[in-house]
């Protein structure tokens, strides 16, 4: 799918796209593929000028709703807002925020696989621009090289700092994995909630997605019965 008729062309309710009718896909959370959808021309200007833009654009849409803009605790919400999307929460935009990682020899001939789990991360659904937010677990058995842990999280945290959708945040961060750590053998999986889900449209506040991607060795079944014993720990 090509983005040009994005922002200026939004598709309206009941337009066809793969086969789904635009409502179906905001609301079903269905996705589109494993790359974030970006125009050609989305690095084109800098931070700082985005940052500009959205505060205008934001600060329409404030006055749209009939917000007053001149009162004290909303005057300074559209430069804050551009500023946290474009430095924080959607950084991950931006490749050149991507984590530098270096690898390391893995001198310790540890063969066995390596689980860090239970990583916080915080992102936001692509349809509702509402918070997703959970945990993600991953596994991956060394080639050869290693990464240091807290590598892991950036990636994860790189990945989440997007629009997104859970499985594609799933397939980005694994892939991304698979090819710092030079092996398929990866495990990712993700248990989050939606703000989409549990504060509007159906409120539900007690169901959670649960999102996996196993490569390599990880589709094997004894493996996968292991991976989920250190998780129960
Ligand atoms: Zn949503």
């Amino acid at each position: 799918m090509r983005h040009e008729e994005t922002l200026l062309n939004i598709p309206i309710n009941g337009t066809k796209l793969n086969g789904f009718t635009f409502d179906e896909i905001g609301d079903d959370h269905l996705y589109t593929g494993i790359e974030t959808p970006l125009t050609s021309t989305a690095f084109d200007i800098s931070d700082e000028e985005k940052k500009e833009k959205i505060a205008k654009l934001f600060s329409q849409i404030m006055e749209v709703m009939g917000l007053d803009l001149t009162d004290d605790s909303l005057k300074g919400t559209p430069k804050r807002v551009a500023k946290m999307y474009i430095e924080e929460i959607f950084s991950g935009l931006n490749p050149e925020n991507k984590p530098k990682i270096a690898l390391f020899e893995n001198k310790y001939k540890y063969n066995q696989m390596l689980v860090e789990k239970n990583i916080q991360f915080y992102s936001n659904c692509e349809h509702h621009f509402v918070p997703i937010f959970g945990k993600v677990h991953v596994a991956y058995v060394s080639s050869g090289k290693v990464i240091g842990l807290s590598k892991i999280n950036r990636i994860v945290q790189y990945f989440a700092n997007r629009p997104q959708v859970q499985e594609r945040l799933t397939n980005q961060i694994a892939l991304e994995l698979a090819s710092i750590l030079e092996t398929d053998d990866i495990a990712v999986i993700i248990d989050a909630k939606h703000l989409c889900v549990a504060s509007r449209g159906i409120k539900d506040d007690s169901s959670a997605t649960v999102t996996s991607y196993y490569g390599g060795i990880f589709n094997q079944q004894e493996k996968i019965v292991e991976l989920q014993n250190y998780l129960k720990l």
